[in-house]
């Protein structure tokens, strides 16, 4: 970093709150993706006040400022492709206000997803996107990415829990957006322009999050198929049944697979594994959504199908569920994790196309996600030391996210588009919405300081 401002970021930060250190600058220069890329200097801010500054004086210098929370994104979005400046916001964590009475959190952008969990969890509320990182990632990232996790079909995304941000500009001023009401329509909806903009158009200080009374009962329910076709039947049956579960997973038979291989869990290894949740507040509003569940399942010709009667029981089905990211990361050297999403009744045809890529291929790629909404997490395993499956795994993503598209759906539904989609941004959208897309980015940051590189903003 040029001395003269570097030492014009020590007297925003303070000197312990800036670094060059190589250990900080190997730590920022990589997030839960395959890329990486190492920034100038990293610096700690605790006030919104500091942020300002500091993305007044990149702006006039024009250096890229880059906002971290946990760096657990998968996709890039964290990664300082153009080198610059990491701005870390783990300092700005506290939990500002929870309001019971207006079922209103507010927060800095460092707070820990988890960490609001158990603040609300007195009160007898939650926070409802769940993503399967929360015990680490920050609700700032959280905002940027729009996460969502097992419980999207019932609950949505972050998207539908903010309210209002406090958000610096890269020019260094600080605007607020939305209301603390449950509904406004006061003017463009600037929040969710936010909401999923993976920081290339500011830097979120301050959250206002609309929060749930928290379910006291749920029924879990597991169910087997041996055809892919009846387990997406009755995925989609149930989707338009009235009944909403709030967990409806699916595990496809290379990942079931590859559990059995790797644990003594002994799964069926049957073509799809459903698991699924109802949640409510009494015990026989859970029973009576699950039951017509159960008959779906059944009418689909379930191979098995299971209830848990005890605690013990539901931590049982949820076995295969929670150990597929794990055991399958560790079967090769490498893996990309995708998120395609796919219109309800098209999740059938999504896991089928994905084995006929893996063949195509000769690749490995175990499917798992969240069939409630279509999103599928197809696991591409690979040896990142051996060039030619390095160029057979890109070219199976590629594949992968046009037939996402092919069949009406979306290239991510969960981690974002980065560094890794951005080459296939424009097989989504069209080019006026690219046109748009580009134009917005113009206006908030002419100079492209902010999380420069990222989802084909400059093409
Ligand atoms: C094991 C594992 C499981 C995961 N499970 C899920 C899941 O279930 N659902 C899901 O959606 N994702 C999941 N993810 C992806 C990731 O955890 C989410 O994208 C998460 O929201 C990122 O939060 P973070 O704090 O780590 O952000 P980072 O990775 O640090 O940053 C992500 C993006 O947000 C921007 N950003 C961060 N803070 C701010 C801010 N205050 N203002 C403006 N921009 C900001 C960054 O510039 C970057 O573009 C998972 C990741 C892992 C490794």
């Amino acid at each position: 970093m040029d001395e003269r401002v570097k030492q014009d970021l020590i007297k925003i930060v303070g000197e312990e709150n800036y670094t060059e250190r190589l250990i900080d600058m190997v730590s920022y220069s990589y997030d839960a993706s395959e890329h990486s890329h190492r920034p100038s200097c990293g610096i700690w801010v605790e006030k919104a006040e500091q942020v300002s500054e500091v993305l007044k004086l990149a702006n006039r210098e024009k250096i890229p400022v880059i906002p971290r929370g946990a760096g657990t994104g998968l996709s890039g979005m964290a990664v300082p492709v153009k080198g610059g400046i990491v701005l870390d916001l783990n300092r700005m964590n506290k939990i500002l206000s929870i309001s019971i009475e207006d079922r209103l959190a507010v927060v800095q952008p460092g707070v820990v997803y988890a960490s609001l969990e158990n603040a609300l969890a007195s009160y007898g509320f939650f926070f409802p996107p769940d993503p399967a990182s929360g015990k680490v990632s920050t609700l700032g990232g959280n905002v940027a990415t729009n996460a969502g996790g097992v419980k999207g079909a019932k609950y949505g995304t972050t998207r539908d829990y903010v309210l209002g941000l406090q958000v610096i500009l890269p020019d260094g001023r600080v605007m607020r957006t939305g209301s603390k009401t449950m509904k406004s329509v006061s003017g463009y909806d600037l929040t969710r322009l936010f909401v999923g903009s993976e920081g290339t158009l500011g830097v979120v200080t301050e959250i206002t999050l609309k929060i749930n009374p928290k379910p006291t009962a749920t029924s879990t329910a597991l169910a087997t198929f041996d055809s892919l076709e009846d387990a997406g039947r009755a995925v989609s049956q149930i989707m338009h049944s009235g009944i909403v579960p709030s967990v409806m997973e699916i595990l496809g038979r290379e990942t079931l697979l590859a559990i059995n291989q790797n644990t003594d869990l002994n799964l069926p290894e049957v073509d799809a594994m459903l698991l699924a949740e109802t949640d409510g507040y009494t015990k026989e509003e859970t029973e009576y959504q699950m039951g017509k569940i159960l008959e779906v399942f059944r009418r689909n010709h379930a191979k098995e199908v299971k209830e848990a009667k005890t605690a013990d029981e539901v931590n049982d089905l949820w076995k295969a569920r929670k150990s597929a990211y794990a055991v399958l990361a560790r079967i090769k050297t490498h893996f990309v994790l995708e998120d395609v999403t796919v219109p309800m009744a098209k999740v059938a045809d999504l896991l089928k196309g994905v084995d006929a890529i893996a063949k195509k291929y000769d690749l490995l790629i175990a499917s798992f996600g969240h069939a409630g909404d279509g999103n599928l997490h197809p696991q591409i395993l690979y040896d990142g030391y051996d060039p030619d499956q390095v160029k057979r795994m890109e070219a199976a993503s590629g594949e992968l996210f046009k037939l996402a598209i092919d069949l009406g759906g979306t290239l991510t539904g969960e981690h974002g588009i980065g560094l890794s989609k951005a080459p296939y941004m424009t097989l989504e959208h069209d080019p006026v919405a690219m046109d748009v897309m580009r134009t917005l980015k113009k206006m908030f940051d002419p100079n492209n300081i902010l999380n420069p590189g990222k989802m084909a903003l400059e093409g």
